[in-house]
Parts: C-alpha cells; structure tokens; sequence
C-alpha cells in the first residue's frame, strides 16, 4: 500500500527570528512591559511575578488577575520549559515572509517549568518543522532582531533533559 511512496521530507529548522516582521517599539513600550525586553537585553528571562500572591504571569499586565494587585518584581526565570502547543506555518501571508522565503517557520507556545499555565509564544530553532512535538524541552537563548538589534528576541532550542 505504500508503494511509490517517498518518505516525506525533511524541511529545514529556522535559524533565527523571523526577518521584516513587525517588533516592538522600545521607546513606547508600556511601563508595566519594560522589564521584560530590559531583561532580553540582560540575557535574562524575566516574568511579571505578583509581590502579594507571588502569581507568575504572562504577557505583562498592570495588575495581578488573581489578587488585583498592582504590585510585582521581575523576576528571573531558568528559562527552562516544554513546547505546549504548536503551528508550523507554510504559507507566507506577510509580504517579507515570502520574499525573504522564510516559510517554514514555526510558531511555539512554550510552558515556563516554575508555573503550571506559564507560557510564551516564540519560536523553537535548529529543530526541523517535522521534528517539532509537544512536551518536547526546550531552553531558552537570545537572539538581536535583525532589523533592530536593540530588540533582543527570547528564542529556544531543544533540550533533551539529563
Ligand atoms: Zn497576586
């Protein structure tokens, strides 16, 4: 039955951040969102963490969901996590992706290790799109935006546990 059939092929793995793609502007960036790229640039993953109930929380907000505080630390994670979820995407909607032929990419949900529910939306490097699966490690690592290298991406790669 699988006569004539090839093994499917093997896409290359991304290398770094998306290219031309919209980043955020640190001269606007909300108070309450600092820390974090203030972090990135630190080589340090740094999430909101509630200074009343001790709540992690992901993306930044002003006040706590749980105990409505608007007090918090950043505070520095291991950056050690799980692929939760995952996309990988093949068709080029935005126009840099397609001419830069940055497809495949891959979009990941990542769980942070300290919070159950604790996750980040970046992408997982080096791993080819069809290697990628859920509850696989991953480490974080940084990365300068190439189209501005003030930005400094949080990105991952595979980390198989000891
Ligand atoms: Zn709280």
């Amino acid at each position: 039955m699988t006569q004539g059939r090839q093994p499917a092929a093997t896409s290359r793995p991304m290398t770094g951040p998306l290219e031309g793609v919209p980043l955020p502007d640190l001269e606007r960036v909300p108070d309450y969102e600092r820390g974090f790229w203030e972090g990135t640039r630190q080589g340090e993953l740094r999430i909101q963490q509630c200074s009343d109930c001790g709540l992690f929380r992901h993306l930044p907000t002003p006040m706590c969901p749980e105990c409505s505080s608007l007090d918090y630390a950043w505070t520095r994670v291991s950056g050690r996590g799980f692929v939760y979820s995952y996309v990988i995407v093949r068709h080029p909607v935005h126009p840099a992706i397609r001419e830069k032929e940055q497809t495949p990419y891959n979009i990941c949900m990542i769980e942070l290790e300290e919070q159950e529910g604790l996750r980040i939306c970046s992408n997982v490097l080096q791993v080819s799109p069809e290697d990628i699966s859920i509850e696989m490690p991953v480490q974080v690592t940084f990365m300068p935006a190439v189209d501005n290298p003030e930005v400094v991406l949080p990105v991952f790669l595979h980390a198989p546990e000891e």
